[in-house]
Order: structure tokens, then sequence, then C-alpha cells
């Protein structure tokens, strides 16, 4: 095994990101302040107190996608080796996970984000092992959306309902899923497009459906050591969250009001796993949730997950950052 993986700390990582103030129009002024060593304060400009919170780690909003991809680079090598990893963007709508997962603008390499990068340095490293190693990856892409699943590389667009399943040789998956091979960017680049336009379909029907379900792209990868003869298996799952925004009573009904309770309860669910892993906890409620029970078996035992909150610092969105900051705090290990 490569030395990198003992090199990690604790299981569960969680990074703060704060996007540049006036990305989506609001012009009130920023309201969070940068510390050292991961702090991050939060003034509230009416009561004018601030709060301090802390992580293993802040990019603030001058940050670049290579540098928040730097940190995740030793876990996904990770996966090379054998083990799994979950790697979560949260956050209220507009804060910017999608920029951090998949990017912006992702024609040029500095807009890419965590997704192609990770899957860029699976592939150099397949090469860079070749002849004493040999990987197989694979690429499957869902969608979670009133605790539903949606294989968004279905091109048949099949409205067909997957269910997750317990299969002895791989755990808790999805058997109906679709997986598609990659070898190059190329081939990702394709199987993104076909995952996104599978999303517009439902997002014109459904009006920006992309922000009230979770996407989950899960990088598959099955090595044999030609030296060794030992094989490995790792899951590296890409996750974006459905927006954590508090929808209010008086606005939110019929559909919008169910797909709330979904998402309330399946960022709860996803709270409480965490932070019963964090605190080692006896007992860890997986089975709350569509996403906590598909991710079961890459968040137990040596599985490593890394959070990335998401802050949009305008002063308008104060209560949606205490409260993305407070989640943040509960699954941390710090
Ligand atoms: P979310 O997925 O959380 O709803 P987005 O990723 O779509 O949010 O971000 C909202 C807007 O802000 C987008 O236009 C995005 O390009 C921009 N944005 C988000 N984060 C950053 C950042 N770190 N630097 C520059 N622009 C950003
Ligand atoms: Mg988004």
């Amino acid at each position: 095994l490569y030395n990198e993986v003992q090199d990690l700390k604790g299981n569960i990582r969680v990074f703060c990101r704060i996007r540049p103030a006036g990305s989506t129009g609001d012009r009130t002024a920023s309201c969070t302040e940068l510390g050292v060593d991961g702090e991050v304060a939060l003034y509230n400009p009416k009561s004018q107190q601030r709060k301090s919170f802390k992580y293993d780690k802040v990019f603030g909003p001058g940050s670049t996608q290579e540098e928040v991809y730097e940190d995740t680079k030793a876990l996904i090598r990770s996966v090379l080796d054998g083990y799994n990893v979950c790697i979560f963007a949260y956050g209220q709508t507009g804060s910017g996970k999608t920029h951090t997962m998949a990017g912006t603008n992702i024609e040029a390499y500095s807009g890419r984000g965590i997704n192609y990068r990770a899957l860029d340095d699976l592939f150099a490293l397949n090469a860079k092992r070749k002849g004493e190693a040999e990987y197989e990856i694979r690429v499957q892409l869902l969608e979670i959306y009133n605790e539903q699943l949606r294989d968004l590389l279905d091109e048949t667009k099949s409205q067909k309902r997957l269910d997750i399943r317990n299969t002895e040789r791989s755990g808790n998956n999805v058997p109906d899923a679709i997986q598609r091979p990659v070898s190059c960017t190329e081939d990702v680049l394709a199987v993104m497009e076909v995952g996104a336009s599978n999303r517009s379909v439902a997002a014109t029907s459904m009006n920006e459906r992309s922000s009230r379900s979770h996407s989950v792209l899960t990088i598959i990868v099955d090595g044999i050591n030609h030296v060794t003869g030992v094989r490995t298996h790792g899951c590296l799952h890409l996750i974006d969250l459905a927006g954590s925004e508090r929808v209010g009573k008086s606005e939110a009904t019929g559909d919008r009001l169910e797909e709330a309770k979904h998402i309330n309860k399946s960022l709860s669910a996803l709270g409480d796993v965490m932070s019963a892993l964090a605190s080692k906890a006896q007992h860890v409620p997986f089975r709350n949730s569509k996403l906590t029970q598909l991710l079961q078996d890459s968040l137990c035992g040596q599985a490593k997950a890394m959070m990335f909150i998401h802050v949009a610092p305008e002063g308008s969105s104060h209560s949606e950052s205490i409260s993305t900051l407070g989640f943040g705090s509960r699954v941390s290990e710090i």
C-alpha cells in the first residue's frame, strides 16, 4: 500500500468553502471573516455579534479549483488501493456546491471541479503503475429525488425505478444501475453530457430540479496487482447534495412541500450518520434515508469521508450560513 493513506488523519474531514460575494447577483455586504487555521467567523449585521467556527480548513473566496482539490488528492489515490471514499458538497442553493464538484466553464481546465480532477488523477496513476498493476475504472451517475433513485446515464430515459440491494460481493449497491467504463477525459466528458441532458429533461418540467435532488457520481475502481496477485475494489462517491435551505411553511405547498420534506429528512439523516461516525458511536443510523443506505459501505470501517460545506457570504444569507456552519461542526471530528 502507498504511504499516503496512513498519513490521513481521522475518517471524516470537514472543509469550508466561501464563494466570492455577488456571484449570484446578491449585493448585500459580505458577513464572513476568515481566520487562521481553519477558523471562520460570521458577523450578524443586526445583532452585531460574531460567531466563530473551526474546521479542518477554510477556503476563502479567492481560492482556486486547484487549491480546493489539492487536499483530496491523497484520498482519491487511496481508492486505487481499494479504499472507499465519499466527498460531499453541502450548502444552500447558490452557495457553490456544483462549482466545487463539477466546476464552472469546464472547457478551461482551471474551471474544472473535483469530479474531473479526481478522474484525471486516477487515469494518470493507472498509466504510471502500468506493468505493475492494472485498473478498470467505471462511472455510475444517480439522482435521488424525493427518496427515489434515478439513473442519469440511462439514455432510453426510461423512468425505471431503481432499488438498493445488498449483494454479498459488493455490499449495498444498485444492481440495475448503468456503469460506463472510462479511460480518458473525453470519455468522462461524454458521460457527463448524457447525465446533464437527462437531468435537464426533468428540469424543464420541474423547474430547477437539480437544486432539490442529490446527485451521486460513483467511480468504481477494480484493480489487480500483477506482482502480488492481489485484487482491489474501491469506490469514490462524489455527491452534490440538494440545497440545504429551509423552505418557509408559508411558501411551500403541494410538490414543493413534498420535496422540502424529503430533502430535510435526508440531509438530517446524513448529519446523524456523519456525527455518529465522527463521535465513534456504537449505533450508526444508516437506514433513515436512501442516500445513507446507498453510501453505507463507503462510510463504514476504513472508509474516508470529506465534507465541503459551502457558504454564501452575503449578509442576506446569514441565517442559512449559520445553519450550514452548524451542520459542519456537528459532523466534524475536531
Ligand atoms: P449551488 O450548486 O450550490 O447551487 P453553484 O455552484 O451553482 O451553487 O454556484 C452559484 C453561482 O456562483 C454560479 O454562477 C457559480 O459559477 C458561482 N460560484 C460559486 N462558487 C464560486 C467560486 N468559488 N468562485 C467563483 N464563482 C463561484
Ligand atoms: Mg448546484
